[in-house]
């Protein structure tokens, strides 16, 4: 965008007041000046969210602000980071007050929740796109990773798995017998809360760790490959909420196995660490609100099996969500 309207819009939606003594400059300059901590490693990443996409054409503004941020936050506390400034690049088909308006109050809203400062970002014309990109800080040599899975290790995952999948099938679902069915999970799919705090401190008890958007059998697969070892979950131990429990009741046309095993946004975390730290794990878990279920284990073979209550292996598509299939 150009001219006067994209300086004032920048001024009215996306300059908010300094919050933190390590942004020197923020939004206004060519660029944001940053002082990072001196014994401290930059965890970087960016995420694009594409309405259509990403989410569902009708997603309110405050929804798609809070998740766009919410899935940066995520990456972060995957690998134990804490959260610190963010860029905001919006593209969008016009520039219509009441839609900023409810996004930037969001936006400002999540930020400040997580103690991050928006310090710049760019603002165009096109179809509705928003990329955020958030820097975190991280004690060197205590990033959770995804290649230091070993043989012998316990598998977790935080919250329920599922629920954001099943969310997006009941959008278009309006007899519902039970309606919180449906609240729950789409609540799931347009505020996944990221498990920020409860990551930077598990990072004493587990090196190893991703977040799950593409899918559960996907994203451990991420890590079984970078690690170079294989894996089995058991699939009567995955966590599943209220809603999805109940959901299974009334319709049954989903795959319900599929959703729970390849369904994306979870925006939980897959977490690997010996068995030896599991009560501290446990105990950290609780003492931050956050369910942790043991899944499953690493183990010497070369893929990832799930197992049924039999003992037996199930089949599974183990592709997550792929952008450039064919499919
Ligand atoms: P330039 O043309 O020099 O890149 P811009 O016009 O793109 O400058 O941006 C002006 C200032 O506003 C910069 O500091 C930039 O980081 C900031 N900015 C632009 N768009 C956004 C946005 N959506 N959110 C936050 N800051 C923004
Ligand atoms: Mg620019």
């Amino acid at each position: 965008m150009t001219g006067v309207t994209e300086f004032s819009l920048i001024k009215q939606y996306f300059t908010f007041d300094s919050e933190r003594e390590d942004v020197i400059l923020g939004v206004g300059d060519d660029c944001a000046l940053l002082a990072p901590p001196a014994n401290k490693q930059l965890a970087v990443t960016v995420d694009t969210l594409v309405a259509g996409v990403h989410f569902p054409l009708n997603t309110s503004p405050a929804d798609i602000a809070y998740k766009s941020l919410a899935v940066s936050l995520s990456d972060l506390a995957a690998m134990a980071a804490e959260p610190a400034w963010a860029t905001l690049a919006l593209t969008m088909p016009d520039s219509d007050h009441d839609w900023l308006q409810e996004f930037s109050t969001s936006f400002k809203e999540s930020l400040k929740d997580y103690g991050v400062q928006l310090i710049g970002g760019d603002t165009t014309q096109g179809p509705l796109s928003i990329t955020v990109q958030l820097t975190g800080f991280i004690e060197a040599g205590k990033a959770m990773r995804r290649d230091t899975a070993r043989v012998g290790d316990r598998i977790y995952v935080t919250g329920h798995l599922g629920d954001a999948a099943l969310g997006l099938k009941l959008l278009n679902i309006h007899d519902l017998p039970d309606s919180t069915i449906k609240g729950a999970c789409v609540k799931k799919l347009n505020r996944p809360v990221p498990r920020v705090v409860f990551a930077q401190q598990a990072a004493d008890y587990c090196g190893c760790a991703i977040d799950i958007s593409d899918g559960l059998v996907a994203d451990l697969g991420h890590i079984l490959k970078a690690s170079g070892c294989g894996g089995r979950i058991y699939f009567s131990q995955l966590p599943v909420s209220k809603a999805f429990r109940k959901s299974q009741v009334y319709l049954n046309q989903f795959n319900y196995s599929q959703m729970l095993l390849a369904g994306g946004d979870d925006y939980e975390l897959c977490l690997v660490a010996s068995a030896h730290n599991e009560e501290a794990l446990f105990a950290l878990a609780e003492s931050t609100g956050v369910l942790l279920t043991h899944i499953g284990e690493i183990d010497a073979s070369t893929s990832l099996s799930v197992i049924n209550t039999a003992g037996e292996a199930i089949a599974v598509n183990t592709s997550g969500y792929e952008h450039f299939s064919d499919e």
